[in-house]
């Protein structure tokens, strides 16, 4: 996996899982970066930091930018879709309680799986129909439609790139839904799109 020049993420992107979290849905996207050194790829370990007692899963539909977006119209954005790719925006969810802002809950190395691989577009159905799934130790955890979304790749991606320029290989991470929950040592954590692959991780502690 090429690492991403910068990596986007949407917060509360699905009804559900704003208010699993005891959130409301925004009026317009929530955006926060995660740092590309977090990136690993499919079979890669997710470690778990000792400052942190809860790390969670999100599994996320993934957007890989082809080439450069800059306040682009929704009706634009798709052409410069490289293709889509699975994500798991892994956080320390006491973390970003007690900092009052995300950077480190979402930061740490490793807490960015990403792949197996990108598909584009015209291999998929309809974004629309895009499907993904979240599984521990096989035991399914989340699952959401890219159809549920608040906001929508396009509409995201129109946002998005009138703040910044989005440049190929830039990764967009579109939200994650409801069922999002801890991590342990031993785990072994999926994110799947149906059509798209498998992101396998399997979690461990950080060495002493
Ligand atoms: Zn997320």
């Amino acid at each position: 996996m090429n690492r991403p020049g910068k990596i986007v993420c949407v917060g509360r992107n699905y009804v559900e899982h704003a208010a699993e979290l005891g959130n409301v849905v925004p009026v317009r996207p929530l955006l926060f970066l995660k740092p590309p050194s977090a990136v690993i790829g499919d079979g890669e370990p997710i470690v778990l930091p000792p400052d942190s007692r809860r790390v969670e899963h999100e599994g996320e539909i993934g957007v890989v930018i082809g080439a450069r977006l800059r306040s682009c119209s929704e009706a634009d954005a798709l052409s410069a879709v490289a293709g889509i790719t699975c994500v798991n925006d892994v956080t320390a969810r006491d973390l970003q309680k007690t900092d009052g802002q995300w950077t480190r809950a979402k930061g740490f190395d490793t807490f960015c799986p990403v792949g197996p691989r990108v598909v584009p577009l015209g291999e998929l159905a309809s974004l629309d129909e895009l499907e993904l799934i979240c599984r521990v130790n096989g035991a399914e955890r989340q699952r959401g439609r890219a159809a549920d979304m608040v906001f929508g790749i396009p509409q995201l991606l129109a946002y998005i790139s009138a703040v910044m320029t989005l440049e190929p290989g830039d990764l967009v991470a579109t939200g994650t839904p409801a069922g999002v929950g801890p991590l342990a040592a031993g785990d072994v954590v999926e994110v799947e799109i149906p059509g798209v692959g498998i992101l396998a991780n399997p979690v461990v502690t950080a060495p002493a």
